[in-house]
């Protein structure tokens, strides 16, 4: 293409409007941090022109005669570094290419520039050429600019140019030279955009934010070469759900998610009412490697009329961050930058309406496909508890589809419906062991007395565990409480018939429970004959004020040590082991009979999975007891 302005006739001079110089220094250099928006902003002007077009031809059949398929061709000529993007949409007057691309933000310059101060700058940084300013982001990457343009209807054409320096100009272009309608934006690359010569990266650009607009793009990758489609005009999610294939779905998904998993769960819908708009969803099935991050932030792909908007919204909460989400709506305002626009009203409500939906799909996955659901659950079990602990209006959703291991679950995860439907006589909670480690927990002492008695146990693995079990009040009116704390209360439950033919408790356990308080105190909250224990001969549990001993642990590990209290010392009163601290503290004293007393604490803090208090004394007290003949 050659340089129209050359052969252009006597060019009228224009002054941008006052501020603007200043405004167009500031445009460029702040506002915009990824320099291909410019593709978007022109792909985007190009398919706003064409929709125009295609109004205004409803009303006016000359229009509609001239008017073709809209297209926008996007055509790269390295040799004389000249990107442009053409489109035969509905082109600009004189009289508009001065109110439109002669004023920046036509809703008011100064408007404008307050609102970027208001933001302080690095937020104003990240104001979208949402604002009337979208065309102005050419120059980040252009030094001369030029349109040439015809208004649908008109014999005229025009060539604007500008170098973004303050001034620009228009000048009636011949009609050969013009297109014959809609405009052609040339950009003449500066030094540093060479990048954009290139077809591959367009393409990808061009997937990325406008994949999604509603007319088609061709890309001719060098003048003279035959123009290829690279986006075909059509959103998939904009396409009605019987069009579309489970493959595309899964195409598109790899694309937004850029993994190579299948989804887990695609939801596909549409809300009306009063915001409008489209979501496609989905769940992976396999989990990204940033899940774990510590900013937990969800990032779901704004569109606002097929415009992305927002690659990184967090519409869902974070216990929701693993769905890959795409969100279209005309409701949300224009006007706003990134920052603004996340605090709208209307995306608040968005959100939370997508989030209930998608609770709604994983509880429908987990009853039709329980399977299916199962390997989700597996995934992202321990990021959805997350919701548990930190949206209680979620909670009952979330314990609807929560899936646990149990003392009952036998490799198949128990729901707390399940659990509750099977309570013991008497039984009044729901009880739970915290840990790291489902199989270890399961072996853990504390339970013993629970298996007696045929009582279920959750058996909860995960760090998020210990924090909504604290703080959720319980299920179906039972409470939830952890096995390893205070005084087991259930005793009222009848102990299971094989359970029962037991050895009689040691006589004078009490003088033992005395022993041990007085020998153990600087280790022990308490020492107390134990009803939770059937196999062991002692054990560890919090005291009935203190924290959940794993929690403890956790909060422990990150630095809040020595605040939760020391643990208690339940005893076995019917273990052969006891038995016989019983016998040798008669016999011996409390001196004598101290080691065995240390032993017995070192043998429950071991079984918890912990060291004992003194490895070197622990490793001397044992090895004299082998000495004896154990
Ligand atoms: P916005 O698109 O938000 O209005 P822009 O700075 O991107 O702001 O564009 C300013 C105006 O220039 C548009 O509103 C439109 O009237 C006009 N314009 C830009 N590009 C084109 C085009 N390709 N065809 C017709 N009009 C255009
Ligand atoms: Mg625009």
């Amino acid at each position: 293409m050659t340089n129209d302005a050359a052969t252009a006739d006597a060019p009228q001079q224009f002054g941008f409007e006052a501020d603007v110089a200043q405004l167009l220094e500031l445009m460029t250099h702040s506002v915009y941090s990824e320099r291909d928006v410019f593709l978007r902003e022109l792909i985007s002007n190009a398919a706003d022109a064409c929709e125009k077009l295609r109004y205004e031809s409803l009303s006016n059949e000359k229009l509609a005669a001239q008017a073709g398929a809209p297209l926008v061709t996007i055509t790269l000529d390295k040799e004389r570094r000249q990107l442009t993007v053409a489109d035969n949409g509905v082109g600009m007057s004189h009289d508009e290419l001065v109110s439109a691309l002669g004023a920046i933000a036509n809703s008011g310059t100064r408007a404008f520039l307050e609102k970027l101060g208001k933001e302080n700058g690095s937020e104003g940084s990240s104001l979208i050429g949402r604002f009337g300013v979208g065309f102005y982001s050419v120059f980040m990457v252009a030094d001369l600019v030029e349109v040439a343009t015809r208004r649908a209807g008109e014999d005229e054409a025009w060539l604007w140019s500008s170098e973004g320096k303050g001034t620009y100009s228009i000048a009636p272009l011949a009609p050969e030279k013009a297109p014959p309608v809609g405009a052609r934006v040339t950009l003449h690359l500066n030094a540093e955009s060479g990048e954009f010569l290139e077809p591959w990266r367009i393409e990808n650009i061009v997937r990325e934010h406008s994949g999604a607009v509603s007319t088609p793009i061709d890309l001719v990758e060098e003048p003279g070469k035959e123009p290829r489609r690279i986006a075909d005009g059509a959103a998939l999610w904009a396409k009605p759900k019987s069009e579309i294939t489970q493959e595309q779905y899964t195409d598109f998904y790899r694309q937004l998610s850029g993994a190579y998993d299948e989804p887990a769960l695609t939801a596909h819908w549409r809300a009306e009412g009063r915001t409008e708009y489209t979501v496609l969803a989905f769940v992976p099935s396999a989990r990204p490697f940033d899940l774990f991050e510590p900013s937990r932030k969800s990032k779901s792909k704004l569109y606002v009329r097929r415009v992305l908007i927002s690659r990184e919204a967090e519409l869902l909460p974070a216990f929701l961050r693993f769905v890959r989400l795409v969100v279209d709506s005309a409701d949300i305002p224009l006007n706003v930058s990134r920052e603004m626009a996340q605090k709208s009203p209307a995306i608040a409500s968005i959100g939370k309406a997508v989030a209930t939906r998608i609770l709604q799909e994983l509880k429908k996955l987990a009853e039709h496909e329980p399977e299916k659901f199962a390997a989700v659950w597996e995934n992202f079990g321990a990021v959805l508890k997350e919701g548990l602990h930190e949206d209680p209006s979620r909670r009952d959703d979330l314990f609807a589809i929560a899936g646990f291991a149990s003392t009952k679950s036998e490799g198949k995860a128990r729901t707390l419906k399940d659990y509750v439907a099977d309570l013991r006589e008497n039984q009044t909670a729901i009880y739970y062991i915290t840990g790291d480690d489902a199989k270890r927990l399961a072996a853990s002492p504390q339970l013993e007395g629970f298996r007696a008695r045929g009582v279920e146990v959750l058996l909860l693995d995960d760090p998020v565990d210990s924090f909504w079990v604290t703080s959720a009040l319980g299920f179906e009116g039972k409470p939830f409480k952890s096995v390893t704390q205070g005084a087991a209360d259930i005793d009222l439950v009848p102990l299971a018939e094989e359970a029962k033919d037991e050895a009689q408790p040691a006589a004078d356990v009490g003088d033992l429970v005395a022993a041990l308080r007085e020998t153990l105190a600087d280790s022990v909250e308490d020492v107390r004959v134990s009803t939770r224990l059937t196999e062991s001969a002692a054990c560890l549990v919090a005291s009935d004020k203190g924290l959940d001993r794993q929690l403890a642990r956790i909060l422990s590990e990150s630095g809040q040590n020595g605040l939760f209290g020391k643990p208690v010392l339940e005893i076995n009163a019917r273990h052969p082991a006891v038995a016989a601290l019983v016998m040798s503290l008669r016999d011996k004293g409390r001196g004598g009979a101290a080691d065995g007393m240390h032993l017995l604490l070192d043998l429950a803090r071991v079984a918890d999975g912990e060291q004992p208090v003194d490895p070197a004394a622990f490793a001397r007290r044992l090895s004299a007891l082998i000495a004896k003949g154990a």
